[in-house]
């Protein structure tokens, strides 16, 4: 059964003594599970594949079918829903959202539901309707969160579908700064480093000359996982990280010592970050966090990890 053979050759994500870190996939849909490698669930599924090239949004139908084949692909493991992140490099027609001058400033990922916001409660309705269907307890998380008063109306709208466990990936440093309001309105938060970066050193992601900015060892974007950690520490609430640092064997130490609770992160990293964690106690992971985070920059904080 594709479950088993999820979790064969593996066993769940911890340090060398025994402290747990969720080792998790991000996926585009359903057939990214067909693969050997084992992982705990799903951090990160990303549903624009279903809202792309087309003149009309996806029926409510299709959305469910898409999300209950997953679903029903991990009964009883945790998965991860991220609402539609349009805009900036997902231009969606359909939409009919003008153009913008700097997309990544502008309406994208959640700030989309004020324009149209059927657009999101259709989703939600098509995630919580695959989920009682598939019999199984949904993760819900929205992109390009930046405010409390976002999350409570993203929160509200889930919850009143009957999703249950409700969060917002941190994206934008304002949300980071916040976590902790965040958490009281949230069940947990999960960290887009991707976007993380490029808001928090003003780089546009795909920016190959200005690279060594975007560089997820930059401490000032580890002090902001730091925040979200902490915070989730505090509230006794997950707080993962799902961009591509959490596929680095090197940094996914630093973020577990940091207090993140959980990587996410396509299926052939897996291994390699499985046994960088078996490799390191806690305290060695907590000790190359705070060296990091100390370091001038990213090559300084690399060799303190190494
Ligand atoms: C991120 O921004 O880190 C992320 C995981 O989302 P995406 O790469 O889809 O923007
Ligand atoms: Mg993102």
């Amino acid at each position: 059964e594709k479950r088993d053979r999820l979790r064969t050759s593996t066993g769940p994500g911890r340090t060398a003594d025994g402290h747990p870190v969720k080792l998790l996939l991000n996926i585009g849909s359903a057939a990214d599970l067909g693969t050997e490698v084992a992982a705990e669930g799903v951090g990160l599924f990303r549903t624009e594949f279903l809202f792309l090239d087309r003149r009309t949004a996806p029926e409510m139908d299709e959305q469910v079918a898409a999300y209950e084949a997953v679903f029903r692909a991990l009964p009883g493991d945790r998965v991860v829903v991220r609402t539609l992140d349009a805009g900036t490099d997902k231009p969606l027609p359909f939409l009919g959202l003008p153009e913008e001058t700097n997309p990544a400033l502008g309406v994208r990922g959640l700030r989309v539901a004020r324009a149209r916001p059927e657009v999101l409660d259709t989703q939600l309705d098509a995630i919580a309707a695959a989920a009682r269907a598939a019999g199984v307890r949904p993760w819900v998380m929205a992109p390009m969160v930046t405010t409390v008063a976002e999350a409570a109306d993203f929160a509200r709208r889930a919850r009143s579908r009957g999703i249950a466990d409700v969060g917002a990936m941190v994206e934008v440093p304002a949300a980071a700064l916040r976590a902790s309001r965040l958490l009281a309105e949230l069940d947990f938060l999960s960290v887009g480093t991707n976007d993380l970066s490029q808001y928090t050193c003003a780089v546009d992601r795909q920016h190959g000359e200005l690279a060594d900015l975007l560089d997820p060892w930059q401490p000032a974007l580890l002090r902001l996982v730091a925040e979200c950690a902490d915070a989730g520490r505090r509230a006794g609430k997950p707080v993962g990280v799902c961009g591509e640092a959490a596929a680095d064997p090197l940094l996914a130490p630093v973020l577990a010592g940091l207090g993140v609770t959980s990587l996410s992160m396509s299926a052939l990293s897996v291994p390699a970050v499985r046994e960088a964690l078996a490799a390191r106690t806690m305290a060695e992971c907590e000790h190359a966090a705070r060296s990091a985070l100390e370091a001038d920059g990213p090559a300084e904080a690399r060799r303190h990890a190494g």
